[in-house]
């Protein structure tokens, strides 16, 4: 089948009908389907469209043309009965909207040609029908089929309307005749052939079925314009399949002034607040209101037929006898999602012309989520896919304090919510560099178009002086999380300036300035306000706790110190993943004792060192292990804790500082000219590569001892406070983790050292030593490739994947950063792999995953390292069959959500 019709007596689209015509046409049957007025319609399928894309030849092109025309006329004749008009009537034309259907939203970039079949030179017929609104439709037509099929440049008929109407304000690309006499209007049209004959233009076709052609081949390449690839590429969209069309009856959102066009959504897209929330622009035609130009009102705001109090008490015009509430509640319920509907009321009558899944803001993402499976709507599972993990960044992330601000320099609408402040840039590349540099940068614009995406990717906020809050950029703000105000009317752009001013007062802000913008009050603040802490909505620990009902790996909590192990228990980790004992040792106040111990000639000197760290390390435990219970007991299970032994390049603590070296030397009592000698002898060429690592602690055996005392003693010490038998260390399981293990001989003679300090510090205290099980990290390729040796001597396996990242690449994470930016510009790389894992690396996992369990089926693995806080990287390591990964404190819950959703798309597949 070539062809969807839609809009008149026909019932659900069939299975399929989604990836044969894309969701736009699937959707607007469905809406017709719910009983819901549709313009009558058809829509030509991808495959159909796709063939005359594709064509290599003008034999194959004449080939994809006649199949796609068949398909044409068929929907044509259901159109043409569904409406009991006729396209190319000269009295009383059928007018089509042609409209690019991709199967993934693509706002703004794609084309769309309205009025087609109109005679835009002689309009005069259609008046019977359409009134005067018949000369905005043809200068309509005429100036988009000169751009989207002609490829006219700019607006080419710009300066004959403002030649013809030099009174009149500019009203930019989309202009309209709606204040021109018929006659003023016809002598407008009348002269357009000439200027565009003197642009090199031809004049387009005024025959009905050559427009109809010409436009939907328009639409057609508008999906390989420059533009439409780059937002692809940019927004991570394939090219293939390709793009339907849509050819619908007009709705006229011009003819009068109880119509008029509009989106609304089916709830509150930047609170998910029930009720609906929209704005209609009266008089306008759809593409008015998209492109940002117009600032639109409220839906419900005095002059739209939509608002409670009609002018002068009027009666309201019927929109079809429809109330909106209950519109939008059935378009919920079927769709079970947050609905974005476009909208046209045509001489008081609604029709709806489009819809799709909402953008919307991180807080609406949850609300609007736990709503409708509270309602029932959809399933608990649906409702965690309906949630970006990436949104939650948002919502547990602090945010500027404009209670303490001064007054607003200005007001715009709130188009995606929170609150920022950085430097004013007006230039969209400008804001790229600046951004990539680490700069906060806030893109100032008189408008926007979707080229700026990624200048919007790169900036902190975004704030334009037109545009409501279904512009584009609106629309991109909320789908990129970027706090963004639109149509802050005040401001008057002067880029090229490097400035802008706000009325009335006349200030002018220069490109530099520090400003703030709160996104969620449509508030603009000169200068950088206070911050205040996240605001999470209620309802997201109803969706965290679904998340760790359906997740089926553990998320822990990576801390350099116990602090952070409190903030990301509370943040609903499962345990303490992977505890680094490196800060532990180079606090300021450590670092000089630590300096002690690696200068130190010998294990006596080494111990002597020692002693004055190890209560500071007991005391860091006994903190951590507090911690810990008391989580346990709160949540009424074991929480475990995995602590790492030292895993410092020596070379940290070597230090070149005269006055250190004379302070060590006075200490250890040894001339400083011996330590230099020492300090020469440890250094390596290669820090990252050298003695680190369980290599360190096999060298200075000391150092692990001391470790695997200050631990064992913490663990009787919780033992010991309390309150009753079995509420101390069994609370709180010890996983011991060696570092860069790469033999299966490290592991075992460690195991014997550490097990020989927990027997003598039972002794000493008198009590059974705590259990505690023995980790290896595997972070080598070695590791990885003799994992089945490694499963004989230790009790699990941790993937320290920054390390097994910059050992597979022979790159180091900290060196990565001055090319890898380059490499990943020229497609050398697909993305970062110090921030989602990598292919090979996976596979080394993968690899090692299967040979430790085959020696040991049983055997525990998780994943710790920074790749683990994307949440691709949580569904990899589900999918690798891990049984846990660990993150830093404030990605808990964002790894939370992606573990929970990896286990749906699990369930799904199977
Ligand atoms: C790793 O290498 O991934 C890891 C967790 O250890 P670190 O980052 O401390 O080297
Ligand atoms: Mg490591």
């Amino acid at each position: 089948m070539q062809v969807l019709t839609f809009g008149a007596g026909h019932a659900e689209p069939a299975r399929g009908a989604t990836a044969r015509f894309g969701a736009k046409a699937a959707g607007l049957a469905r809406l017709h389907a719910l009983g819901l007025p549709v313009p009558p319609g058809f829509c030509l399928s991808v495959a159909a469209c796709d063939a005359v894309r594709r064509a290599d030849g003008p034999e194959s092109l004449a080939r994809a043309h006649e199949s796609l025309w068949q398909a044409v006329e068929e929907g044509l004749d259901f159109v043409e009965q569904s409406t009991g008009l006729r396209f190319g009537d000269p009295e009383s034309p059928l007018l089509l909207a042609v409209r690019a259907a991709p199967a993934v939203s693509q706002p703004g970039v794609l084309a769309t040609v309205l009025n087609v079949g109109l005679d835009w030179a002689r309009p005069e017929a259609a008046r019977g029908r359409i009134g005067d609104a018949a000369f905005d439709c043809a200068w309509h037509l005429l100036n988009r089929y000169l751009t989207v099929v002609s490829g006219a440049e700019g607006a080419p008929l710009a300066d004959l309307l403002e030649a013809q109407t030099p009174q009149m304000p500019p009203v930019g690309r989309e202009t309209r005749l709606r204040d021109l006499s018929p006659e003023q209007a016809q002598a407008l049209l009348d002269a357009a052939p000439a200027a565009l004959a003197a642009a090199g233009l031809e004049a387009p076709p005024r025959d009905a079925r050559l427009q109809l052609r010409g436009a939907i081949d328009g639409v057609l390449a508008s999906w390989s314009s420059r533009r439409a690839v780059r937002y692809r590429r940019r927004s991570g969209l394939a090219d293939e399949p390709g793009v339907a069309v849509v050819v619908q009856a007009m709705a006229f959102g011009n003819l009068d002034a109880a119509s008029g066009a509009g989106v609304f959504f089916t709830r509150d897209p930047n609170t998910g607040a029930h009720g609906v929330f929209g704005e209609f622009l009266p008089g306008a035609q759809g593409p008015d209101l998209m492109d940002g130009l117009s600032t639109p009102g409220s839906i419900f705001a005095a002059g739209s037929p939509f608002a409670p109090e009609q002018p002068g008490g009027a009666p309201r015009p019927d929109v079809t006898g429809l109330n909106l509430d209950e519109v939008a509640a059935r378009i919920e319920a079927a769709f079970g999602d947050l609905v974005e509907v476009e909208f046209t009321v045509s001489a008081g009558r609604l029709w709806l012309l489009q819809c799709r899944s909402a953008a919307r803001s991180a807080r609406a993402a949850v609300c609007t989520a736990v709503a409708l499976a509270d309602q029932g709507l959809i399933t608990r599972d649906a409702a965690l896919r309906q949630v970006a993990p990436e949104h939650l960044t948002r919502l547990l992330n602090p945010s500027v304090d404009l209670r303490a601000a001064q007054r607003p320099l200005a007001q715009g609408l709130p188009a995606s919510p929170g609150a920022v402040y950085g430097v004013v840039v007006f230039d969209p590349d400008e804001a790229i560099a600046r951004g990539a540099a680490g700069e906060d940068v806030v893109l100032v614009l008189r408008e926007t178009v979707a080229e700026d995406l990624e200048a919007f990717r790169a900036s902190v906020g975004v704030l334009t002086a037109r545009g409501g809050m279904t512009s584009h950029a609106a629309l991109m703000a909320r789908g990129l999380g970027r706090c963004c105000v639109v149509g802050c009317s005040d401001l008057s752009v002067d880029a090229a300036a490097g400035r802008f001013t706000v009325r009335p007062e006349g200030v002018v802000v220069t490109a530099g300035t520090v400003i703030t913008l709160d996104g969620t009050t449509g508030e603009v603040y000169l200068g950088a306000v206070a911050t205040r802490p996240a605001d999470p909505p209620a309802a997201l620990p109803a969706l965290l706790t679904w998340a760790d009902e359906a997740r089926r790996i553990g998320v822990r909590v990576s801390v350099d110190d116990p602090a952070e192990a409190e903030r990301g228990l509370a943040a609903g980790a499962d345990g303490v993943g992977l505890t680094r004992t490196e800060r532990l040792f180079l606090d300021a106040d450590r670092v000089s004792m630590a300096r002690e111990l690696v200068l130190a000639y010998d294990a006596a000197a080494r111990r002597r060192a020692l002693a004055p760290l190890e209560p500071v390390q007991r005391a860091d435990f006994v903190r951590l292990f507090s911690i810990a219970a008391a989580h346990a007991a709160r949540v009424d299970r074991p929480c475990p804790v995995t602590v790492r032994l030292l895993d410092l390049p020596l070379d940290d603590l070597v230090t070149e500082d005269g006055d250190a070296l004379a302070a060590v030397a006075s200490r250890l009592d040894v001339p400083a000219r011996t330590l230099g000698e020492r300090m020469r002898a440890l250094r390596t060429r290669n820090p990252q590569l050298g003695l680190r690592g369980c290599r360190l602690g096999l060298m200075f055996p000391e150092v692990y001892a001391a470790q695997a005392r200050a631990l064992f003693e913490a663990a009787c010490d919780l033992d010991a406070q309390a309150p009753k038998p079995g509420e101390g260390a069994a609370r709180v399981p010890l996983e011991i983790v060696l570092p860069l293990v790469s033999s299966a001989a490290e592991v075992r003679v460690l195991r014997q050292r550490i097990e020989a300090v927990a027997t003598e510090v039972g002794k000493a205290r008198g009590r059974t030593p705590p259990s505690w099980r023995l980790g290896a990290m595997i972070e080598s390729p070695r590791a990885c490739l003799i994992a089945a040796e490694l499963a004989d001597v230790a009790d699990y396996f941790l993937f320290g994947t920054n390390d097994l990242t910059s050992a597979t690449f022979c790159v180091h994470r900290d060196d990565a950063g001055r090319f890898l930016p380059s490499y990943l510009d020229q497609g050398l790389l697909p993305h970062d792999p110090f921030v989602t894992l990598d292919d090979a690396v996976v596979r080394l996992i993968g690899l090692a995953v299967a040979e430790g369990r085959a020696r040991r089926p049983d055997l525990r693995c998780a994943l710790s390292g920074a790749q683990a806080n994307d949440p691709r990287t949580v569904g990899l390591a589900a999918r690798l069959g891990l049984d846990e990964v660990s993150v830093a404190a404030h990605r808990v819950p964002i790894a939370r959500l992606a573990a929970a959703q990896a286990a749906v798309d699990e369930r799904l597949d199977r």
